[in-house]
């Protein structure tokens, strides 16, 4: 039977990654293994099977007992224990959530709806490595698998506009603290019919620039405002964030001619969807019916939202897609810029398709394949 080990399960990207397995019934026809950075010993997740107690992460002699090893702990951890593994000969397979070896050649970034025939080719020739994308990216190619496949992309701008998931979990402990201390701050005046908004914003603007204010994460407010930096800075004068969009997608498509992604990425006071405005330019001017379908029969996730108010506010929000695997695509339309400019805008769970989805989906891929 085959052995997998599982790091990094108790994180958040980890717990969504198990209520999905247990959700999908995938613990079955396998030995699951997990392992502990911080609780040898202890007791592990409730999986409905009878489970070891939890073993040591960095206990090299054990993890090369596995076939399989999942880690989503995170890239120090990543960048300690792969390559020591590595040199004391385990072949197994490394499946990862953590960005550390998404780059490296011999590695393949997984998101099968999208790139299925690429992680097929990457398992014959004897890839061992399978890393989740970036969550921005990942998101905005279920949205728009169906035009990639068409061929007829020449280059997209993405503004991205991303939750405080994206930064972990503490972050997003962090906005709901500052939107308590603002609706703390404002609770009287709001609940005086005669008050101003006008009295109400000068409230929030002394809280948000207070001393006080708890930003010990973010280091600035995001509730009430927003962050146009995600991520280190990059040379080119993008931060790393956008500077993945067009690295990390011309990676997954194994694209012949790289295709440019660039825009820039903002963070909001959203709690664990991202959203994005997309300018495509097509190579052709195709009908916006044809795009529609197009970008409908791309995927069973994605769903098209009709471009109109009703429809945009009630299903192309965070609120909306919060949790769930829908992708929906909608404010549909052609641009004034030409025939060939189409401006589209998409939200996605970035903890599901932006993280945990694809990286149990490739578990189960390799699991079908060494069976
Ligand atoms: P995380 O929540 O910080 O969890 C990582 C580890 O921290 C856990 O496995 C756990 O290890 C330890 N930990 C310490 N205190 C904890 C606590 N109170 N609750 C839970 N775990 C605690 O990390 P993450 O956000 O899931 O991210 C994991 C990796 O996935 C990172 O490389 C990240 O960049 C990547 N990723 C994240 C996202 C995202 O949306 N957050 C998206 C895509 C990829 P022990 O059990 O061994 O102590």
């Amino acid at each position: 039977m085959l052995r997998i080990g599982f790091i990094g399960w108790r994180g958040m990207v980890g717990s969504v990654l198990l209520s999905r397995m247990l959700e999908e019934k995938d613990f079955q026809d396998f030995e699951p293994i997990f392992f502990t950075t911080s609780n040898i010993n202890g007791i592990g997740p409730d999986v409905g099977l009878d489970i070891p107690p939890l073993k040591d992460a960095f206990d090299i002699k054990l993890l090369s007992s596995m076939d399989i090893i999942l880690t989503c702990q995170g890239g120090d951890y990543t960048k300690k224990v792969y390559p020591e593994l590595r040199r004391h000969g385990w072949n197994g397979y490394w499946i990862d959530s953590a960005s550390a070896l998404r780059m490296n050649d011999d590695s393949i970034i997984v998101l099968d709806p999208v790139n299925r025939a690429v992680i097929d080719s990457g398992l014959s020739s004897g890839i061992k490595t399978y890393v989740g994308g970036n969550c921005t990216v990942s998101l905005m190619l279920m949205a728009l698998s169906g035009l990639f496949a068409s061929g007829h992309i020449e280059w997209i701008s993405s503004m991205t506009y991303q939750a405080a998931s994206g930064a972990g979990a503490k972050y997003m402990k962090e906005l709901i603290s500052q939107m308590a201390v603002l609706g703390d701050a404002s609770r009287s005046l709001l609940d005086d019919p005669a008050s101003t908004a006008i009295a109400i914003d000068e409230v929030v603007t002394k809280e948000l620039r207070s001393n006080n204010f708890p930003a010990e994460n973010f280091a600035v407010p995001l509730a009430g405002s927003l962050i146009a930096w995600i991520d280190s800075p990059m040379e080119s004068g993008q931060t790393r964030e956008e500077w993945k969009g067009s690295v990390e997608t011309n990676k997954i498509l194994q694209t012949m001619k790289p295709i440019p992604v660039d825009g820039v990425c903002v963070r909001v006071g959203a709690m664990r969807c991202h959203s994005q405005g997309l300018t495509i330019k097509l190579d052709m001017d195709m009908p916006l019916e044809e795009v529609s379908e197009v970008i409908e029969k791309g995927n069973q996730w994605v769903k098209l939202v009709p471009n109109d108010k009703e429809s945009t506010l009630h299903s192309l929000t965070p609120a909306a897609v919060n949790s769930t695997l829908t992708i929906p695509v909608g404010r549909l339309r052609k641009m004034l810029m030409g025939p060939e400019y189409v401006a589209a805008f998409t939200v996605g769970d970035q903890l599901l398709w932006g993280a945990a989805e694809p990286i149990r989906r490739i578990l189960n891929i390799l699991i079908e394949q060494l069976s």
